[in-house]
């Protein structure tokens, strides 16, 4: 028989090169990544190939929302692989009716369903969109620019983001983008084939803008007038990220009028899992039925190991106040960085975000990043790399801290003090 399979690369010894020829190799060349390979995590640090730490402040994109290797999170891993993995959504089990439950208690009365990523969830929500519609004949949803919704086919059709497009055309018909936190550009913009109105409460991809209270109270008194479904993607921005359960709650704290605003479907997934891959959508009464039996599925959602754990993360972000400690820190990183741009405005123009979701936008023109190929947001993460310290780009300006939200005070300092380090250099 002929061996369609070349024989595996010799070993060199270097372990990063080793891993990188692997991936030359065999793995779709379809990221960007960075020249960096990571063997253990524990807590807030990650230590890579060659044994070299690194402090986490991008929590593998808002994921790890318990940082790595949680002791009792890898318990509840174990104890629910001993016991049940999966059983397919032919059949029941009470794990993913309570962790329904935990997430339903911190929005309004409503329905979750379980998917296993956040374009996914998404998808749940288009669908939904459309559901509600079709009887009428409406279909469109309506995006916002710099919005970011996921990957899939549908999902860069809801993005409001040339780049994501580009090369995939024709997109799945009934998306249009609108400028955000801006309501009379979305008045203007609806038709009669909307059906529904999805946004960020703070765009992450786009570069870490939220929502104004404004926006959210006109576009919730908009879909109320039109008959249109609001709904929220949460998946970088929700789970407590914010200080709060969804980023909404936050930003509408003290808010005449906040008190009462709920939209009426809002998809999670990234931080749901603190790793383990699990996302959702929810939605309000009295839309919780519209999806019946049969409409909508994926094997995987929500299996009894997945939701095990998620429901092992909420409980402990619920009993050690992580929320609170989200607030407080994302507090103390936030005037860190705008004493930092102060210090500096030739390297940072602005900070923005709430909570542990935070960006710094890089001003224009740095001499030393000039003459590199790279956007200036990436030779940036570089530098942070070469500094010890994980961060995420967002566009070619902004770099992104999306910590774990059982971050330390300590090692927000030395987060603090690493970046600084970075500032001064990139200032001369
Ligand atoms: C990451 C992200 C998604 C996509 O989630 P995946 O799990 O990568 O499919 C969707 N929306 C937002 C806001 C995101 O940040």
């Amino acid at each position: 028989m002929k061996d369609v399979v070349p024989p595996p690369p010799p070993i060199v010894h270097n372990p990063l090169e080793t891993v990188l020829e692997l991936f030359r190799q065999y793995v779709v060349p379809s990221y960007g990544r960075f020249d960096l390979a990571f063997v253990r995590g524990a807590g807030r640090h990650l230590w890579d190939v060659a044994g070299r730490r690194y402090l986490d402040l991008g929590s593998g994109i808002a994921v790890c929302s318990l940082g790595h290797a949680h002791p009792e999170i890898t318990q509840a891993l174990v104890e629910q692989s001993q016991r049940l993995v999966h059983i397919s959504n032919l059949y029941y089990h009470e794990p993913q009716g309570r962790l329904a439950a935990g997430l339903v208690r911190h929005l309004a009365a409503g329905k979750v369903f379980f998917s296993n990523s956040g374009g996914e969830a998404n998808e749940g929500l288009f669908k939904l969109a459309r559901r509600f519609g079709h009887e009428e004949g409406r279909y469109e949803i309506l995006t916002a620019k710099h919005s970011f919704h996921g990957r899939t086919l549908a999902g860069i059709s809801a993005t409001g983001q040339e780049k994501v497009k580009r090369g995939f055309e024709p997109m799945v018909a009934g998306f249009r983008h609108v400028a955000f936190n801006d309501l009379e550009a979305m008045r203007e913009a609806l038709s009669p084939a909307t059906a529904a109105i999805l946004i960020e409460g703070i765009q992450g991809e786009g570069g870490i803008t939220p929502a104004t209270a404004d926006y959210l109270l006109g576009l919730r008194a908009l879909c109320d007038e039109r008959r249109l479904l609001l709904l929220m993607d949460g998946v970088q921005c929700g789970y407590f990220r914010s200080g709060r359960f969804q980023s909404f709650q936050r930003i509408l704290e003290g808010v005449r009028g906040g008190e009462t605003f709920m939209p009426d479907g809002v998809s999670m997934a990234k931080s749901l899992g603190g790793g383990f891959p699990i996302g959702a959508f929810w939605v309000r009464e009295p839309y919780a039925d519209l999806l019946g039996p049969g409409m909508h599925a994926t094997t995987f959602g929500g299996t009894p190991l997945a939701c095990a754990v998620a429901l092992k993360v909420l409980e402990i972000v619920e009993r050690d106040g992580l929320a609170e400690n989200a607030r407080q820190l994302g507090a103390f990183l936030r005037d860190g960085l705008e004493a930092l741009a102060r210090e500096h405005p030739q390297v940072i123009r602005a900070v923005r975000g709430l909570g542990l979701m935070l960006g710094f936008e890089l001003a224009d023109g740095i001499p030393a990043l000039a003459g590199g190929e790279k956007p200036a947001s990436i030779q940036c993460v570089h530098r942070l790399h070469a500094a010890g310290v994980l961060t995420v780009p967002s566009g070619g300006h902004v770099i992104r801290l999306l910590p774990p939200l059982n971050l330390t005070r300590g090692e927000a300092e030395e987060g603090l003090a690493l970046i600084a380090g970075v500032v001064r250099a990139l200032a001369g």
